[in-house]
Order: structure tokens, then C-alpha cells, then sequence
């Protein structure tokens, strides 16, 4: 198990902002763990969808 102390100086990185990527940091965060670093390589414009942007009607 790990110690408090331990989780809060450990820095954690999630590759994918997807759903399972949000909800993980989510998680790990509510599990003490203090640095929890979200990596996307998606460009951040348009709505996502299932690892896809799809085009804003508005852009
Ligand atoms: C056409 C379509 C329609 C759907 N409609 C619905 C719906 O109506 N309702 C529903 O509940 N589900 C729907 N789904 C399913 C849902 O979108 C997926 O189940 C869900 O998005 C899976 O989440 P995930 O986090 O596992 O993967 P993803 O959403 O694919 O997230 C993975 C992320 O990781 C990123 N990534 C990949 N490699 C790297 C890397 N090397 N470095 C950094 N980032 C990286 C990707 O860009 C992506 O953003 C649909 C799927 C498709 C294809």
C-alpha cells in the first residue's frame, strides 16, 4: 500500500483526455495522490468524441 506521504509527492500522468483518462485523474486525485498531469494529443478545438474532434458548426 501506498503511504500518504508517498501519494502526495508522487507526480502521476494520464495519457488521454478521454473519458476513462478524466475519470481516472478524477479518481486519483480523490485517492490523495497530489500531482495528477492530463497529457491530450488532440488539438483542443471542436467537440470530442471517442479519441475524434468533430468540427464546432460555428467554426
Ligand atoms: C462514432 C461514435 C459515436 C459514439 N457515441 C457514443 C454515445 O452516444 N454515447 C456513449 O456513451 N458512447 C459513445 N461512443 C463511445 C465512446 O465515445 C467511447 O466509449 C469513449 O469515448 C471511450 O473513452 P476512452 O477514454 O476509453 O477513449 P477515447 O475517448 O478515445 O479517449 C482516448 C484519448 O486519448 C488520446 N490519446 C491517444 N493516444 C495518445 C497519446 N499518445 N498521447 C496523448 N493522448 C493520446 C486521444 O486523442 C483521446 O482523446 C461513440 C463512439 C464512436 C466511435
Amino acid at each position: 500500500m501506498t503511504s500518504n506521504s508517498a501519494k502526495r509527492d508522487l507526480r502521476v500522468v494520464v495519457m488521454g483526455a478521454g473519458m476513462a483518462g478524466i475519470l481516472s485523474a478524477i479518481k486519483l486525485r480523490e485517492a490523495g495522490f497530489g500531482s495528477v498531469t492530463v497529457y491530450e494529443k488532440a488539438a483542443p478545438r471542436g467537440r470530442h468524441l471517442a479519441g475524434e474532434y468533430l468540427p464546432r458548426p460555428d467554426l
